[in-house]
């Protein structure tokens, strides 16, 4: 067979999804994977939940090991192998096997690049003392654990307020440290406007965390290889554990000289078939940029939905079919103990920056019908396009039961609905699941009648 060899680059979400497509669809190829870690297909997602032991243990993490894959599906798994470099002009690679410290280049006739995110370490000394940790890999979430188990700590700073240090904030909450958070814009969840994101800044002071808003991280007073205190612009707040949650960036380093385009914050440049600008390879996950639907504009977001969605779509590509991935729309979504946080579309500051007149309403509404057991106060907050009455963007905030209603909004973005089309949709009802009127449509009644 022509193209017979495919080598992927990373062992996770977007890598394997597209290698077991290529193995459904093609018996017979060689296909070899290139994974640095001991881990394949794992749900990083998890790794909040193993912290805080509602998982009981990483195993139970893990869909797929790299024995399933060789021995199941005749997937040549190489864990602990490091890529190190791409020759696209001799279509070949440059690997380091960690365990025998020995360099190699393998051949391929067609590479998928799967290489994910990494996390922005901060430029500041002691970063890499024994009790500062990044949350990326499965084996930072072990580490994490292990600390916990071992040591003891009594009180955590989490440097960053993203939706990784708010599910970090909940699993340290549940093993009983006293937890600080320090976050350098005005509100937690920049992905949220900040009037959605002072809602749930609040909630966070409820549920006891120490939060410190607009105050950059500056230095780490260390001793004895630990950090004893996170030193702020403002002041010194003393912990025995830090974890950095401070957003991702590709891991596209060692693409370096490949002569494949690199986009958006270093992601990789793709088209709707995961092709990467270079013949027979293609790339998938955190490690690429995607289109955004609404904005038209190309963009950097790092989901696993995403990297399951393009890792399918490649390995379809790869096998020959034509598949294509339309673009997203931002959406995303999060728990912090009884509170949940949900977006998609764009932000008013994306909007301003793009020059589009929009008008905005915000409600507040109960999950459940108001005299059903445990309903919740629910707040949407919705923006549209001020002539069309377009959707442009949803947030939600509330708690249980809240936050999958988003899926109607992306729902209705991914489609171009205009806030009537939202009206009409014949969603379901029932006291215990929603108030007769769903709050999304609450929200798009009361936001169509500024239009
Ligand atoms: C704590 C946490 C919680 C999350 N929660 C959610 C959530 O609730 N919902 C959601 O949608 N997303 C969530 N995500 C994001 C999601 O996990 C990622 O988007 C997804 O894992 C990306 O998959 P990927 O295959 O593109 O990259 P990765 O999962 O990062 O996999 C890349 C793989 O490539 C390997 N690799 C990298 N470089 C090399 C190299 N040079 N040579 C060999 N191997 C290499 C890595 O070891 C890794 O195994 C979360 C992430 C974290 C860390």
């Amino acid at each position: 067979m022509a193209n017979n060899k495919l080598v992927v680059i990373g062992g996770d979400a977007a890598g394997m999804t597209a290698a077991s497509k290529v193995r459904r669809e093609q018996p017979e190829r060689e296909i070899i994977v290139f994974e640095k870690s001991d881990f394949t297909s794992y749900s990083a997602c998890g790794i909040p939940y193993f912290i805080s032991e509602k998982v009981k243990t990483y195993q139970e993490l893990i869909v797929r090991d790299p024995d399933t894959f060789r021995n199941k599906y005749h997937i040549d798994v190489r864990t602990q192998h490091l890529v190190l470099s791409v020759d696209t002009d001799n279509k070949k690679i440059k690997v380091l096997n960690k365990k025998t410290d020995d360099e190699f280049w393998e051949s391929y006739d067609q590479l998928m690049i799967a290489t994910g995110g990494k996390a922005f370490c901060p430029d500041v000394a002691g970063y890499d003392s024994e009790n500062v940790f990044g949350v990326t890999t499965l084996k930072s979430g072990i580490n994490i654990e292990r600390y916990i188990e071992d040591k003891k700590p009594q009180n955590a700073v989490i440097v960053g307020g993203g939706y990784i240090g708010l599910e970090m904030a909940e699993s340290l909450l549940e093993r009983g440290l006293n937890v600080s958070l320090i976050n350098r814009s005005e509100q937690v969840m920049n992905t949220l406007d900040p009037d959605m994101g002072a809602l749930v800044s609040e909630a966070l002071r409820g549920l006891g965390i120490n939060l410190f808003l607009s105050e950059v991280l500056i230095g780490f007073d260390v001793k004895e290889g630990k950090v004893i205190a996170v030193i702020t612009d403002k002041q010194s707040i003393p912990t025995d554990i830090v974890i950095l949650g401070m957003g991702s960036r590709p891991n596209t380093d060692f693409l370096e000289g490949s002569k494949i385009e690199l986009g958006v914050r270093g992601a990789i440049k793709v088209d709707g078939q995961l092709r990467t600008n270079i013949p027979d390879v293609w790339a998938a996950g955190d490690c690429t940029e995607s289109l955004h639907l609404v904005s038209k504009e190309h963009v950097y977001i790092a989901l696993g939905t995403i990297a399951n969605k393009t890792g399918l779509v490649a390995g379809s590509s790869i096998s020959g079919e034509k598949t294509v991935f339309p673009g997203v729309v931002g959406t995303a979504v999060c728990k912090i103990c009884s509170y949940e946080v949900a977006r998609t579309g764009l932000l008013e500051k994306q909007l301003q920056k793009l020059n589009i007149d929009y008008v905005k309403a915000t409600i507040e509404s109960r999950t459940r019908a108001h005299y059903y057991p445990n309903s919740k106060k629910i707040v949407v907050k919705l923006l549209a396009e001020k002539n069309s009455g377009r959707l442009l963007g949803g947030q939600i905030i509330g708690e249980e039961g809240a936050a999958k209603r988003i899926d109607v909004l992306a729902t209705a973005l991914t489609h171009n609905l205009t806030l009537q089309n939202i009206i009409d949709l014949d969603l379901s009802y029932a006291p215990p699941f929603s108030p007769v009127w769903d709050p999304v449509q609450t929200a798009a009644r009361k936001l169509i009648n500024s239009i």
